[in-house]
């Protein structure tokens, strides 16, 4: 049901910032950056390995990364697990009572389909499913 890990994500306030870190230490581009205006948020991929490492910068102060950092302040905000059949695993959630915060597949970054499970029911972690197209 759950492949890998397809990536973590990471909240900041400055992708730039990232960006040239990662470039300057690694020799690392982002593999994809894009806006994502459902979530309001600007996501950098970068890969490591065979999974992700995700940086989101908030777009507007509403958005919920933004609420995180004035909150939290920068850090790990997700895991997400890749997985086949992204119904299948809710359904199964939702089965066995798991609190889900996107009943239905969402498109996410880089058009995958995603859903947020809330961290409330796995031992704190908020926990993102990601299915590729
Ligand atoms: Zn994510």
């Amino acid at each position: 049901m759950l492949n890998k890990i397809d990536h973590v994500g990471v909240a900041v306030r400055s992708l730039e910032e990232v960006k040239a870190m990662y470039k300057n230490i690694f020799g690392l581009e982002p593999v994809f950056e894009e806006e994502v205006a459902e979530q309001k948020v600007r996501v950098a991929g970068f890969r490591v390995g065979e999974s992700n490492i995700e940086y989101l910068e908030p777009t507007a102060p509403d958005s919920p990364i933004a609420k995180y950092l004035d909150k939290r302040g920068e850090g790990m905000h997700h895991i997400a697990y890749g997985v086949d059949d992204i119904k299948s695993v809710l359904e199964a959630m939702k089965e066995n009572g798991l609190r889900l915060i996107d009943k239905e597949p969402k498109v996410g970054a880089e058009g995958k389909l995603i859903a947020f499970v809330h961290p409330k029911s796995l031992n704190g972690m908020l926990v993102e499913l990601s299915q590729e197209k």
